[in-house]
């Protein structure tokens, strides 16, 4: 064996690379520790033009040969200006702080790597899938017949739950028809009804689908940004008359900007009306599932044929962690193709739990291991008292800005989401949009705090989703302030500006 071929197997992790395995992932840990011990801020406010040439400068070609010079680079390309959503001051998406235990899941599955696709390369591991799916069914209450899939996350759960919605209609369409229509014409007319509010993730997957561009119907929300269900029963009825099929309802339970959650069971009691597939898209709102006290805002959603959850939005665990769950498990036959060489029909014969069967994977993550780990280490109402912790959070966030006249604030969210603009007493109503953008883009700039940004009505608003129970009220209002300075030296220098500049 040349000295390459000997030098490049010990890198291989085995049992003869044990000391080296201890040492190198010692030495990641303990950077990003230093790392997370020395951030003071979300953020450092580096901007592409300034990283771009750090990253486009290295040689992949050339390796540095050595652990501690590559987590020096790493340091320089990522870890020096990655945001941290750790941070109290990290406001602004659906990230979470993680929790250790999953942390500690992430390290045990990438190494033992077990592919949940077929029994023969994970073993106990899809029966700890089996059991989380059957955990979390529990928890949303859909009965013995349920079953599920881990996903790479909420946009992948929500394309398979449409996947699943899609092939139902079709067999009912077909079945229920004198003559076979042809498949595309069957598709062409399927329609997906949800909310002004709801994810973008649905119309993708439409697309994704092969439905017709204007296959996603969305009906307005209320004055607290939930579903219309009394627009959504009119559209259902419009469909109808148009020979139109609607294939799934998805309602959404947490919507991605308000926090709030369409009413659900008024919209179970018209989907069962109407024989329509029900989808939850929960994957922001899955975390009430173990909160000790708000559980009841998720009551109808037992009656969904199909729910997502995110764990790695509100159950504090890394990307990626999402599931797809459905009260029939026989509908996941829709996802399945036997291949010899993988899971042949024999297996099922057999009686081999084989994931793939109802995935839209095939290789895939042991993500599982970390919600696992979690639940045996803290338990569900732990993570439900954090999730409880900043919901209670944006509460008084939204009341903060709802007392302060610089400021605007919308609807009050169910979950965690604030969402507010400047809008000082006698404020340029030409000026207020540039001045709420360029207060989010000023704060980014400088790392301080990171804050959202979304449109309500046409125009910008801000938003800060809440996910960090080490937030305080006090971080909030020192947030505030900034937006407030940002904003209002906004609007005095663009109005100064138009004065000194003469017109013509
Ligand atoms: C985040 C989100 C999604 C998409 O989930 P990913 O995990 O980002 O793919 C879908 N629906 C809602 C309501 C979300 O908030």
């Amino acid at each position: 064996m040349s000295s390459i071929d000997t030098a490049a197997r010990a890198h291989l992790f085995n049992a003869g690379s044990l000391g080296r395995y201890r040492d190198v992932l010692a030495r990641g840990v303990d950077r990003v520790a230093r790392r997370v011990g020395a951030a003071d801020r979300p953020f450092t406010g580096v901007t592409p033009e300034a990283l771009a040439p750090v990253v486009g400068a290295i040689d992949l070609d050339r390796p540095l040969g050595d652990t501690d010079a590559a987590l020096d680079e790493l340091h320089d390309v990522w870890l020096r200006d990655a945001v941290y959503f750790h941070h109290p001051r990290y406001l602004a998406h659906l990230n979470c702080p993680v929790v250790i235990p999953a942390l500690l899941g992430e390290a045990v599955l990438s190494a033992v790597n077990s592919s949940l696709d077929t029994w023969d390369q994970s073993v106990g591991a899809t029966l700890m899938e089996r059991r989380l799916i059957e955990w979390t069914a529990g928890r949303i209450g859909l009965g013995a017949t349920a079953d599920g899939v881990f996903t790479s996350g909420g946009t992948q759960s929500n394309l398979q739950a449409m996947l699943l919605a899609r092939e139902e209609a079709y067999r009912r369409v077909v079945g229920g028809a004198a003559a076979r229509p042809a498949r595309p014409e069957v598709l062409a007319r399927l329609r997906v009804v949800t909310s002004a509010a709801g994810h973008f993730s649905v119309q993708k997957a439409a697309k994704l689908l092969g439905l017709s561009a204007d296959a996603v119907l969305t009906v307005p929300t209320d004055a607290d940004r939930r579903m219309r269900t009394d627009e959504l029963a009119r559209t259902i009825d419009r469909c109808r008359r148009d020979g139109q099929v609607v294939m799934a309802v998805v309602a959404t339970a947490g919507t991605t900007d308000f926090g709030t959650i369409d009413p659900l069971p008024e919209i179970a009691d018209i989907c069962t009306a109407a024989g329509v597939w029900m989808h939850v898209d929960a994957a922001y709102g899955c975390g009430l599932l173990v909160s000790p006290t708000r559980r009841h805002l998720l009551d109808g959603i037992e009656r969904a044929a199909s729910v997502t959850v995110d764990y790695h939005k509100s159950f504090f665990q890394p990307v990626s962690s999402s599931a797809l769950l459905v009260r029939d498990g026989r509908v996941l036959r829709h996802a399945t193709w036997h291949a010899d060489y993988l899971n042949p029909a024999r297996a099922v014969e057999q009686g081999i739990p084989n994931q793939v069967d109802k995935s839209i994977q095939t290789t895939r993550r042991f993500d599982a291991c970390k919600l696992w780990l979690t639940l045996r280490i803290m338990g569900p109402d732990a993570v439900g008292a954090l999730f409880d912790q900043v919901v209670d959070l944006a509460a008084e966030a939204w009341r903060l800005f709802d007392a302060d006249p610089r400021f605007e604030v919308a609807a009050p969210s169910q979950l965690s989401t604030v969402v507010f603009r400047h809008l000082p007493p006698g404020a340029d109503p030409n000026l207020v949009d540039e001045a709420n953008l360029h207060a989010r883009e000023a704060l980014a700039a400088s790392g301080a705090a990171l804050v959202a940004g979304t449109k309500v009505d046409g125009a910008h608003w801000l938003k800060l989703t809440l996910l960090n129970p080490e937030t305080t009220v006090d971080d909030i209002a020192h947030v505030r302030d900034l937006i407030a300075d940002h904003a209002a030296w906004y609007a005095r220098t663009a109005a100064t500006a138009e004065l000194s500049c003469p017109v013509g």
